[in-house]
């Protein structure tokens, strides 16, 4: 006889889909995109609904039970999950897994559709009493029907009297689902209207162009910091919503700030255009409920952190990435995806536009806009005619500070303090000195899980590893030659922002960074406080580089800067780059022009010295150069297999295997098989890990050897585990 039969990607480390007969009890109530609860081997697993197909059922174990009552996706995401899971390989279910909002997604938590009670008037109703009751008949007569917090909202204290009115049944009572919905009572700023200018206005006009031809089509937008990139997506919006589409807008997760929310809100609220925003400052009801409002259909644009790429929505026209070039598009544990990648490969399989925007493009975004592969539009200039800033390089090995802050650096901010303008300071290091040296035998206390030393964090008087966030006292004596004298060298940001207030002592000084926005809201309370003008200097890691528009921001410095030009990283040079040039964009957006101070023992590195000329494109050619003769991207592909195990040997052994085992395949497929090496962060967490860095001019060759990879994967001595990094950022 002909059953139903549930196609399922169950969330587990399995490479297929697996087939369950829909018991009779079932049929009807489920649908592609909802999760289900199912056996698996002698447990029960959660897996989620790909496709119901009839046919031959009977030696197939039943799906136990539905857990969801509308779809979360549609079969056109699951075409999308299965192209990611593939291009990434990695499995089916654990793609579906990262794709929903955490929380929902493991199916265990209590994750359930919000209800509320609803009033409306009975039809016939005896004789009304009270003042209130008629008040809250007059309100229901007027409206049709309320929800019990509308009620409350608008007539505080209204309990008794509707639970009069409803004993007298004068009023009737429902139930229905409540949305959690963040931007209820939030007050929208108001828009500010401006006419584009020309620059704008050109690349309008191209992405216009683009978005009638209907199909698919990426576009680099280049525009330097201050251009007005954010009002180009706006309009572009407009024109997605006129023709009947839907937008999808990510953004690096630190910029979604209610700033950026609201300037979405401001042009698009008014016009009644429904907006939901998928990031991680929502709770867990808010995002599920966002996000079923997507796959309903009532959403026309999303604003969303890394994640929303895979927000359910059917009609896209548009999909922009902003700041594209950010590391923070790529998941680094798990299902390591770039959110930019998928992005435009959603954009070809749904024949949607893909707007990349960065003022610091990704070289390989940057390639592929050279080779035709996409269009390139540019803004080449601020708004209102507002300069770039001055860019200043400050040569260490001339000016050979006492502190962290040479002259020229300390003079400007004087003379900042003294104009009343703002600072920014940056430091990519976070706590006081990244580690403690023993001054009679030279030991620095480490991390007993991995392989790095501790952080020493003054205030708290604390040791901590960055990785494992593993905690300790500092030790009074050196544990190897029991001497007294341990002292904290280099610097991270806690020194500086001391440094400063020595320096400085009336200045409003506050410090941003990992170790000081941990809590909800307090990145936020940052921000307004340099908007509000509370702030004299903001210093910080990275973290101040990103996409803030502070217009009272003239003076911004860069310290330690060979820190992040000396990173044992291919790509140290480009992100050493974007990062000065990101920082250097925050100085002088206001009305007063800014300067830039870069301290460097490397003056003369070409990432520098293309910064101080704005030179985006020199840079890219002194770079391209290089990575061309090294074979590394965009003229090469990478895949980084990482093997990690408790057992330092047995890895280092597996590792020396799984080479050997592609180096003969890799050998015809002209794919280079680099390592097996340690990482080099070689232990951590208590794993020893271990690399083989696949490397190819051709993808398709890649493709083949890492089938060659998932056989050897099966051989796997227990206790080992292996990653599949496709296009790795970071190799550390
Ligand atoms: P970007 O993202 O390119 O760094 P923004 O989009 O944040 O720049 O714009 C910088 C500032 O310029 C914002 O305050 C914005 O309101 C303003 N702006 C944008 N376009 C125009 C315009 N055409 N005329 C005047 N001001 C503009
Ligand atoms: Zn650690």
């Amino acid at each position: 006889m002909k059953q139903q039969i549930a196609v399922v990607a169950v969330a587990a480390p399995l490479d297929k889909a697996l087939s369950y007969r829909v018991p009779e009890a079932l049929r009807g109530t489920l649908a592609v995109g909802m999760r289900l609860r199912v056996p698996l081997g002698r447990r029960t697993a959660v897996g989620y609904l790909l496709q119901i197909v009839e046919g031959e059922a009977d030696d197939l174990k039943d799906v136990f039970e539905g857990l969801d009552a509308e779809p979360l996706f549609s079969a056109a995401m699951v075409a999308l999950f299965r192209r990611a899971a593939d291009y990434y390989r990695h499995p089916l279910g654990e793609v579906i897994r990262t794709a929903l909002p955490a929380g929902l997604s493991g199916g265990q938590g209590r994750l359930a559709p919000l209800r509320e009670s609803v009033y409306r008037r009975a039809p016939d109703s005896p004789a009304v009493r009270g003042a209130r009751q008629l008040e809250l008949l007059a309100f229901l007569d007027a409206c049709g029907q309320a929800s019990r917090s509308e009620l409350l909202a608008r007539f505080p204290g209204c309990q008794g009297s509707l639970r009069s009115l409803l004993k007298h049944g004068l009023v009737l009572e429902d139930s229905q689902e409540r949305l959690r919905d963040p931007f209820v009572g939030q007050v929208i700023p108001a828009d500010t209207v401006v006419a584009p200018t020309e620059h704008q206005q050109q690349a309008l006009t191209i992405i216009d162009s683009a978005l009638e031809g209907g199909g698919f089509q990426s576009i680099l937008l280049h525009g330097v910091t201050g251009s007005g990139k954010t009002e180009v997506y706006l309009r572009a919006i407009e024109k997605v919503l006129a023709a009947g589409r839907q937008a999808l807008v990510l953004v690096p997760e630190i910029a979604l700030t209610p700033q950026l929310v609201g300037r979405f809100q401001a042009r698009f609220a008014p016009r009644r255009t429904r907006l939901a925003a998928l990031h991680s400052g929502l709770s867990a009801g808010e995002r599920y409920d966002a996000w079923r409002r997507i796959a309903r259909g009532e959403v026309d644009i999303v604003i969303g952190a890394r994640s929303a790429v895979f927000a359910p929505l059917e009609r896209l026209g548009m999909l922009i990435v902003d700041e594209e070039h950010e590391s923070s598009y790529k998941q680094s544990e798990g299902f390591r995806y770039h959110a930019r990648d998928l992005a435009l490969l959603r954009g070809q399989m749904e024949g949607a536009v893909v707007l990349l925007g960065s003022a610091t493009p990704a070289l390989t975004t940057w390639q592929r806009a050279r080779s035709g592969l996409s269009l390139y539009v540019s803004l080449p200039q601020r708004v209102l005619e507002r300069p770039l800033p001055e860019v200043i390089l400050v040569d260490l090995t001339v000016e050979r500070p006492d502190g962290l802050l040479a002259r020229p650096l300390q003079e400007a901010l004087a003379a900042n303090l003294e104009r009343g303008e703002q600072s920014l300071l940056l430091l990519n290091r976070r706590g006081f000195a990244p580690y403690l040296l023993c001054a009679d035998c030279g030991t620095t206390p480490r991390c007993p899980h991995c392989d790095i030393t501790l952080t020493y964090y003054l205030a708290r008087r604390e040791l901590r590893c960055h990785y494992c966030d593993y905690r300790c006292v500092p030790p009074e004596q050196c544990p190897t030659c029991f001497g007294t004298e341990l002292l904290p060298e280099g610097a991270g940001t806690e020194r500086l922002e001391q440094e400063l207030q020595n320096l400085f002592p009336a200045a409003r000084i506050a410090r941003m960074d990992r170790d000081t926005t941990g809590r909800k809201g307090a990145h936020q309370d940052l921000v307004e406080g340099m908007l509000a003008r509370r702030l004299d200097i903001l210093l910080g890691t990275q973290m101040v580089a990103k996409g803030h528009d502070f217009p009272g921001v003239t003076l911004v410095g860069v310290l330690q800067t060979d820190n992040l030009l000396n990173l044992p990283d291919f790509r140290a040079a480009e992100r050493a780059f974007t990062l000065l040039t990101q920082v250097a964009g925050r100085a002088g957006r206001g009305s007063q022009p800014g300067r830039v101070y870069i301290q460097s023992y490397a003056a003369g590195h070409y990432a520098l010295e293309c910064c101080v000329r704005h030179d985006f494109e020199g840079f890219c050619r002194q770079e391209l150069a290089l990575r061309e003769e090294l074979g590394y991207p965009p003229f090469g592909y990478l895949v980084n297999c990482v093997l990690t195990a408790a057992d330092a040997a047995l890895v280092g052994r597996t590792a020396e295997q799984i080479a050997a085992g592609l180096r003969e395949p890799a050998g015809r497929l002209g794919v280079e098989v680099l390592g097996p090496a340690p990482c080099p962060l070689a232990r951590l967490r208590g794993k020893s890990r271990f690399q083989v860095l696949l490397k190819s001019p051709q993808r398709p060759a890649l493709r083949h050897l890492l089938g060659r990879l998932e056989s050897l994967r099966r051989r796997l001595p227990s206790g080992v585990a292996l990653a599949v990094d496709v296009d790795p950022l970071d190799m550390i």
